[in-house]
């Protein structure tokens, strides 16, 4: 892949991971605020522990995707962006447009939600 291109994805994996990064600190404090809060009554407690469940669900995946940005900027820095972690082929530029921190390539992708591999 050539410099120009990569410095593309590179820049929207950063700016990505920036945005993820400020979503998870906020989400700790918004959480953190609800608990500590001693004007809430049990009624809005309970609603307040569904809403933060909500958050942590909404954390965890953040962090899987942050995980694999984090992954995709290593491989970048390898010299082995762009190629599907499977097969090995160079990635479709569509493929890496809408999932810049893609790890395999479609047709692996699908094998592997079908978990053939
Ligand atoms: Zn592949």
């Amino acid at each position: 892949m050539d410099k120009k291109r990569l410095e593309v994805y590179k820049k929207k994996l950063l700016t990505r991971r920036e945005e993820l990064l400020k979503t998870i600190a906020r989400t700790a404090e918004e959480g953190r605020a609800a608990d500590e809060d001693p004007t809430v009554d049990l009624a809005d407690k309970a609603a307040n522990s569904y809403t933060k469940e909500f958050l942590f669900g909404m954390t965890n995946t953040d962090r899987t995707l942050l995980g694999m940005i984090e992954e995709a900027l290593r491989r970048i820095n390898k010299n082995e962006y762009g190629a599907c972690a499977n097969c090995q082929d160079e990635m479709l530029p569509k493929r890496l447009d809408a999932v810049p921190w893609a790890k395999h390539c479609i047709s692996c992708q699908e094998k592997k939600e079908q978990g053939l591999f």
